[in-house]
């Protein structure tokens, strides 16, 4: 996992000790933020003894009294070492108002432009300032950066996403009265989530009240992970690759064939579909939940045998991906063989168009071979699918219902999913579940796996 935002230079001779704790507890990378120009000669020192730690430069809003010509030529200087991912902490901060605001704007403006020329990210500090951060940040034409410890509003939080902003949850997060940030920390999109414990400040429960290190990251990771309803090791796929993402520290992962979120291990068998639906993720991004699922090429079934392992290590095995499995039936029905024979549970996501792909009724043939399905229905009539999914085929609304009736012959689960557009009438689509004796299950937009 990595710890984006921490303040390291504050440790000062125990240094070697909060590293040492926060490998043992699997902190991978540490960001150490830069605040005024003396911490940040110290900050850089520290990245050059210590190959896990990074460093962003620039000055803090409560310090921007002290920014001249001479510190923002400095800035430039040091935000060329190799070591170097970002310019902050940087922004304003009106509840304390150490320094008067119209010299922070200032000051955030002279950053910011700074942090453009160059190319780098910046690291975002706006406290009971929001409107005013959002407006510089838009004047400036800057969306590249964090808004690091969020403490807005979720609509707030929208804004800020909307201009192309991570949001990193703090260790705020567990305190129990913490509605507004849990609300917050519960709707980010996984592309937009990353995670920092701001130490030696704010440390989390159970640590609450002590002095905070970044080996204490892990129990933000918990409550982040119990709010989105997934794993710790999801989470910290998640924020790392964020991470990587905004600050490039490390190569971004390529496309997976087999990935696992929570204990389902999932199979991309294609990026090709015979849908273009309008809310589908992958026409926006390459990722699911930290996962990239750009595939370079498609795998064969030798290679998803080996990535599988011992199926029985899964609650299921799912073939899904970014697109429609049952473009490779062949490659199913030989993966999923191998699968049951070898004690393994197997589902196929699927947006019903099988019999269509390939000119026949293909279920029989998956008799014994998947025990569960999962069909996109989408809509309630074909006129709102045709609009919703743009089909290949006109009349594949009717296609989809007649897969459902047949999947309910051959496949032992079998299960519609609708995603909550406005268009789509959800209790029409719940009656449709109900006369053809299947569950649904209705997917929010934006959550995916
Ligand atoms: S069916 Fe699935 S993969 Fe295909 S376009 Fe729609 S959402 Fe995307």
């Amino acid at each position: 996992m990595i710890d984006s935002h921490c303040h390291l230079e504050m440790f000062g001779e125990e240094i070697p000790e909060i590293i040492k704790n926060a490998s043992a507890a699997g902190i991978t990378k540490i960001l150490t933020i830069g605040s005024n120009i003396e911490s940040i000669e110290e900050t850089i020192r520290i990245t050059e003894q210590y190959p896990m730690v990074y460093a962003t430069v620039g000055i803090h809003p409560h310090e921007t009294k002290s920014l001249n010509d001479e510190v923002l030529k400095k800035i430039f200087e040091l935000s060329r070492h190799p070591k170097v991912v970002g310019i902050g902490e940087i922004g304003l901060d009106y509840h304390y108002e150490y320094s008067p605001r119209k010299v922070q704007q200032e000051a955030f403006i002279l950053q910011l432009n700074l942090a453009r020329d160059i190319g780098l990210p910046v690291v975002i500090h706006s406290r009971e300032a929001f409107d005013d951060t959002i407006s510089i940040l838009k004047e400036n034409n800057i969306n590249k950066g964090v808004m690091h410890c969020f403490s807005g509003s979720l609509s707030q939080a929208k804004k800020a996403i909307k201009l192309g902003f991570f949001i990193s949850i703090s260790g705020v997060v567990t305190f129990k009265n913490a509605k507004k940030i849990k609300e917050v920390a519960k709707y980010v999109p996984d592309d937009y989530l990353m995670i920092e414990t701001d130490a030696p400040y704010l440390a989390p429960e159970p640590m609450r009240g002590k002095r905070n290190e970044p080996a204490f990251l892990s129990y933000t990771a918990k409550a982040l992970a119990e709010l989105r309803g997934i794993t710790i090791e999801d989470i910290d796929r998640i924020t790392t690759l964020n991470a990587n993402r905004l600050f490039k520290i490390e190569n971004l992962p390529k496309g997976e064939i087999a990935y696992k979120i929570r204990n389902s291990l999932y199979l991309n068998v294609t990026n090709r579909c015979t849908n273009v639906c309008k809310f589908c993720i992958r026409f926006h991004t390459d990722y699911v939940k930290g996962h990239n699922l750009r595939l370079e090429r498609e795998p064969s079934a030798k290679e998803l045998i080996e990535a599988i392992g011992d199926p029985k290590k899964y609650k299921e095995i799912v073939f899904c991906g970014y697109g429609e499995p049952f473009l490779r039936l062949d490659l199913i029905k030989e993966v999923a063989k191998w699968v049951k024979e070898n004690g393994g549970y197997v589902r196929v996501n699927t947006n019903g168009h099988g019999n269509m792909i390939h000119n026949r009724k293909i279920l029989p043939e998956l008799a014994g071979l998947i025990d569960a399905v999962s069909i996109s229905l989408n809509a309630h009539d074909k006129e709102t699918y045709n609009k919703i999914c743009n089909p290949f085929k006109p009349d594949a609304y009717e296609e989809v219902i007649e897969f459902i009736k047949d999947a309910k012959k051959y496949i032992p689960s079998v299960q519609i999913t609708v995603v909550d557009l406005k268009e789509v009438d959800i209790k029409k689509c719940e009656e449709i579940a109900s006369s053809l004796d299947v569950k649904i299950k209705i997917r929010h937009l934006d959550e995916v796996g």
